[in-house]
């Protein structure tokens, strides 16, 4: 006997850089946000990157830096670090906290200077200093 065939039930999304709607099986999470036809590699990584910047954002911050704006941004950068200009971005860095997601306020980074300027280059410029000092 056969066994009924369940069909996953579909959705209708909204695509984030057209606003087509289109129907995907609600099974395909890693599809949310994109239309078959804007899906590519590199989109749906910078997608995920700006949906956990806005889970990640303070309540009551401004919130209103679009995907294509996003990708607008990285582009101007050609993909890469907007601090170094050496290493590829690899993070969406918030350059005034207070002011949240918007287009006027964010820049690709790499991993390493995400990392100082959230920890301050100065805190590690001090601590060098201060290493250079105990050979005086
Ligand atoms: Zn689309
Ligand atoms: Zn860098």
């Amino acid at each position: 006997m056969n066994q009924p065939t369940t069909k996953a039930p579909l959705q209708v999304l909204i695509c984030e850089l057209c606003q087509q709607s289109y129907e995907m099986p609600s099974s395909q999470r890693s599809y949310q946000g994109l239309c078959p036809s804007h899906w590519s590699k590199d989109t749906l990584r910078e997608w995920d990157r700006l949906d956990s910047a806005r889970r990640h954002l303070q309540p009551g911050r401004p919130n209103t830096l679009t995907l294509l704006e996003w990708l607008g941004i990285v582009t101007a950068y050609r993909g890469m670090c907007a601090l170094c200009e050496m290493n590829r971005m690899d993070a969406l860095a918030i350059w005034i906290p207070a002011s949240g997601l918007q287009a006027g306020n964010v820049a690709p980074l790499c991993r390493v200077c995400h990392y100082h300027k959230e920890h301050s280059f100065l805190s590690a410029m001090d601590r060098v200093s201060a290493q250079l000092e105990s050979y005086h």
